[in-house]
C-alpha cells in the first residue's frame, strides 16, 4: 500500500517551482511598462484621454501602475513609446514609486527604507494573513489562492492565509473598498494584534481602479491606517504577490540585473 503510494508520488515528480525568482514569464505577460520619450504633446494628450482609469498624465508624461488595469490600449496606440515588459516585480512600499516616467529603465523601486523595522524582526520567518475582499470581482482573490497552490507553494516560506483575524499578522485588501465593506474591514483590521501589516493587492485596492469615482466606495480607512505594501496588477499575478511579500520581509531584493529587463 505504502509502496504503491510512493510509486505514484515518484511518478508525479516535483510539481512545485523550485526557484521562484528564476521564473521568466512569457513576453505576452503585461508587467512593468517601459516608456520611451520624448512623447509628442499631441500624442501624450490623446493617450491621457483614452486611458479608461486616468493612469496616464500627459504633462510631464507618466503612467501610474497603481491605477493601470493593463488593458494595453496605450501601448497599441503608441507602440514606439510604451511597451509592457514581462517584469512582474511591480510592488513597492511607497505609493509614489508605482508611477513610471519617461526613459526610466530601472525596475520599480521597492523603497526598502520605507519598511517598518519591526516587520523583518517579527514576521521574517512566519507571516499569517487575513484576506478581505471589499467589493472585489474575485480575480485577484483567485490569484492569491493560486499563490498557495502546488506550483507556487508560497506556504513553504511560512506565509499563509488564515480564516480569522485573531490568528493573523496582517490584512491583504482586494477590491476597491465599497461602502458596505468599509466597517467590516476596519473591524477585521482592529481585531489583529498590533503591530499589524496592511497590504493592498490589485489596482482596485491601490486606487479604486475602474471604480475610483464611484459613490459606492468609501476609502477613508486608507487615510487613517498606514499601508505597508502596494501591489499593482489587474489581477495580481501570483509571482507579483510572492515577490512583493518576500521583498517586504527582506528575503528578496530588487537586484540590479533586473534593471536591464
Ligand atoms: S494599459 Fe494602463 S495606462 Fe494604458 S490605457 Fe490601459 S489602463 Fe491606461
Amino acid at each position: 500500500m505504502l509502496v504503491s503510494k510512493l510509486k505514484v508520488l515518484r511518478s508525479h515528480g516535483k510539481q512545485f517551482i523550485p526557484d521562484l525568482q528564476g521564473v521568466k514569464l512569457p513576453d505576452t505577460f503585461r508587467g512593468r511598462p517601459r516608456i520611451t520619450g520624448p512623447i509628442p504633446s499631441e500624442l501624450a494628450g490623446e493617450l491621457e484621454r483614452i486611458c479608461p482609469v486616468g493612469a496616464i498624465t500627459a504633462e510631464p508624461f507618466s503612467l501610474d501602475t497603481g491605477r493601470c488595469v493593463f488593458c494595453n490600449e496605450c501601448a497599441m496606440r503608441a507602440p514606439q513609446h510604451i511597451v509592457f515588459t514581462s517584469d512582474y516585480r511591480l510592488s513597492s512600499a511607497d505609493r509614489d514609486a508605482l508611477v513610471v516616467r519617461e526613459n526610466a529603465p530601472e525596475a520599480i523601486d521597492f523603497r526598502a527604507d520605507k519598511v517598518r523595522t519591526c516587520i523583518h524582526r517579527l514576521f521574517g520567518r512566519a507571516l499569517k494573513l487575513r484576506e478581505v475582499s471589499a467589493g472585489g470581482d474575485n480575480a485577484t482573490e483567485m490569484e492569491l489562492n493560486a499563490s498557495m497552490n502546488v506550483n507556487f507553494d508560497f506556504s513553504r516560506f511560512g506565509i499563509d492565509f488564515v480564516a480569522s483575524p485573531r490568528h493573523a499578522d496582517g490584512v491583504v485588501l482586494t477590491g476597491p473598498l465599497t461602502e458596505n465593506m468599509a466597517r467590516a474591514l476596519e473591524i477585521c483590521y482592529n481585531s489583529i494584534p498590533a503591530p499589524r501589516i496592511l497590504i493592498l493587492a490589485g489596482s482596485d485596492a491601490v486606487s479604486g481602479g475602474l471604480f475610483a469615482d464611484s459613490p459606492a466606495l468609501q476609502r477613508d480607512f486608507l487615510d487613517r491606517y498606514p499601508v505597508d505594501l502596494y501591489i499593482p496588477g489587474n489581477p495580481v499575478h501570483p509571482l507579483t504577490f510572492i515577490d512583493g511579500i518576500m521583498t517586504l520581509l527582506g528575503h528578496y531584493r530588487r537586484e540590479p540585473w533586473l534593471q536591464a529587463q
